[in-house]
């Protein structure tokens, strides 16, 4: 389940420290200890305690402080028993939008600890809590291009967005719309087309309906196109039929695309907007 959790949201350069976590692998000094490296152990943030992996992420009342600005600004507790509860109490929280972004300000809350503590031990450099804390922001609005979910009407979305200064990409509005079918002249054949394209380009496939001037129902078909651009399969969806047309020697036809680009280039001379390899 977590690592379901984390695979689907967090890039792999920040979930290698997360491994390393769980599994205590972080290269702190009491880790190094227990290898038989023998130094002097001191947390570089407080200058209080040894260091260990337990107390620079979740024992430090200098790194809390990050812990304090996310709990603060979701108006909800954290269970900083250990790594692995800590991201799974995000599947309790919110949408599917407010989860994902929880996780993303954990894990890189996690990750600026490590990366901060490193420059702190070995050059001697060190950021206030509130760079730290512009750095999370940073890397959760990076990362949050990659989330395709959407928020809900809720104040823990509100928190969790207003906190990073993300949208709250609220779901579609569904729209209904009445369509009329419009009846052709007498004895005009009307030629309904459409055609859909899983991706640009990607498998397409076009559908077309005959129907006579009194709505009865003449005929029908689909065919697939293979991989096409959607353009390319707006212009098949209405060029299978006129060969149709012409093998049936049908005379007085309406047809009708939902593809403004495509009738604009029917109602010009010449190529324009055609797909070059469409040309003749
Ligand atoms: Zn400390």
């Amino acid at each position: 389940m977590l690592r379901d959790r984390l695979q689907s949201v967090i890039p792999p350069s920040r979930a290698f420290i997360l491994w390393r976590l769980f599994h205590n692998k972080i290269p702190t000094d009491e880790n190094l200890g227990k290898r038989g490296s023998c130094i002097v152990s001191i947390c570089h943030f407080c200058l209080k305690q040894s260091e260990s992996s337990e107390h620079i992420f979740f024992r430090c009342c200098v790194t809390f402080s990050l812990w304090d600005w996310l709990k603060k600004g979701m108006n909800r507790q954290l269970d900083l028993s250990n790594c692995c509860n800590l991201i799974l109490g995000t599947s309790r929280i919110g949408s599917k939008l407010a989860q994902q972004l929880m996780t993303f300000a954990i894990v890189h809350v996690l990750w600026i600890i490590w990366i901060e503590r490193n420059k702190r031990y070995f050059h001697g450099i060190q950021a206030n809590i509130g760079t730290l804390i512009n750095r999370v922001m940073s890397e959760v609005r990076l990362s949050f291009d990659l989330v395709l979910a959407r928020g809900i009407s809720s104040m823990t979305d509100f928190h969790i967005t207003h906190l990073i200064h993300v949208p709250l990409r609220p779901p579609r509005t569904v729209v209904t719309t009445d369509i009329f079918w419009i009846h052709p002249e007498m004895a005009c054949i009307k030629i309904t087309v459409d055609g859909s394209s899983y991706g640009s380009p990607s498998i397409s496939t076009i559908g077309v309906v005959f129907r006579d001037w009194q709505a009865g129902f003449l005929g029908c078909f689909v065919q697939n196109l293979g991989h096409a651009t959607s353009l390319e399969t707006k212009f098949s969806a209405l060029m299978f039929p006129i060969e149709k047309v012409v093998e049936q020697n049908l005379s007085v036809v309406w047809l009708e695309s939902d593809s403004l680009m495509v009738v604009n280039a029917f109602n010009t001379n010449g190529d324009a907007g055609v797909p070059w390899r469409m040309r003749v």
